[in-house]
């Protein structure tokens, strides 16, 4: 334990920054801290391996649970874990997280191996459910407040502290690879709106898990989410011009529309597939896509 000197403070929040510019599967955790309490936000690869926070915190909160953002929480066994109901089961055991992940057969059983023995998940069935809204008070007039954002995952939420603006966005990470929703609890939808909510909230400033880290300026965190919104319109862009001649779904994920051609993780096809399932679905209740036969689309005429 300790501090190093990445770790830096903006206000009431000590951020934590992971290895590599927090790139995955690394990324940057806080430590939202009052006069009677200090709550640690997604602990990190970097606070594993670093042994936890470098000061005494309370509870853990997390914005969702993805494998990235739990491998810290060993070092807090019995500390109170607080995580969005609709993320809940992900964070009890690890077949609730293989179920929203989706994934099955032998891709499941690789991927709850490797989330177990690189991540170091552990369930933890005494977590706390939270919805929209809730509200933590740290002392000395600091508050925290869950905003939800669904869309990323199911239970998907940003942390608000007060008064001094910082807004906590999880997985809204602003990366040049864009908005992420290959999960089974992944909606397109969902993340559209969260994005928009984003938009609606003053701070002054927006701390990311991944790569962006902390940036200062509500115009420039507007310019930021504007490009990572756009590259949901390419992917749409990209699939109806796929879609000119009639396709397969699984001619769809052999293209590729959120990985590139290059990347080898074992999990790619599965979330090329529920990203393609989320956007046909989209392009079918508009209208801009029919079923011309089944099981093949294609724009309308
Ligand atoms: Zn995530």
């Amino acid at each position: 334990m300790g501090s190093t000197a990445e770790d830096q403070r903006y206000g009431g929040v000590l951020v934590m920054g992971g290895a590599d510019g927090g790139k995955y599967p690394d990324g940057n955790s806080f430590v939202f801290e009052g006069s009677e309490s200090r709550l640690l936000v997604d602990p990190s690869m970097t606070v594993h391996g670093r042994g936890g926070a470098p000061v005494p915190v309370d509870g853990v909160l997390l914005s969702h649970v993805h494998e990235d953002h739990v491998p810290g929480l060993t070092h807090y066994p019995t500390l109170p874990v607080w995580v969005h109901r609709d993320d809940h089961p992900a964070m009890v055991s690890i077949d609730g997280l293989m179920d929203a992940y989706g994934y099955e057969g032998e891709l499941r059983a690789h991927w709850q191996e490797e989330v177990l023995r690189d991540f170091h998940y552990v369930g933890r069935p005494d977590a706390t459910a939270f919805e929209d809204g809730m509200r933590w008070d740290l002392g000395g007039g600091r508050t925290v407040t869950a905003i939800f954002l669904p869309g990323h995952t199911a239970g998907h939420c940003g942390f608000l502290v007060e008064p001094d603006g910082f807004f906590a966005i999880g997985d809204i990470d602003l990366t040049g690879f864009g908005p992420y929703y290959g999960d089974a609890s992944s909606t397109l939808e969902g993340f559209r709106r969260s994005i928009a909510r984003c938009r609606e909230v003053d701070a002054r400033w927006f701390g990311t898990f991944h790569h962006k880290g902390v940036i200062e300026g509500r115009a420039t965190f507007l310019a930021l989410l504007d490009d990572f919104e756009a590259v949901i319109d390419r992917r749409e862009v990209a699939m109806l011009e796929h879609l000119a001649e009639p396709r397969t779904l699984d001619d769809l994920v052999r293209h590729r529309f959120v990985y590139r051609p290059g990347v080898d993780l074992s999990f790619v096809d599965m979330v090329e597939r529920r990203t393609a399932e989320l956007h046909l679905a989209a392009f079918v209740a508009s209208g801009q896509v029919v079923e011309v036969e089944p099981g093949r689309f294609c724009v309308a005429a």
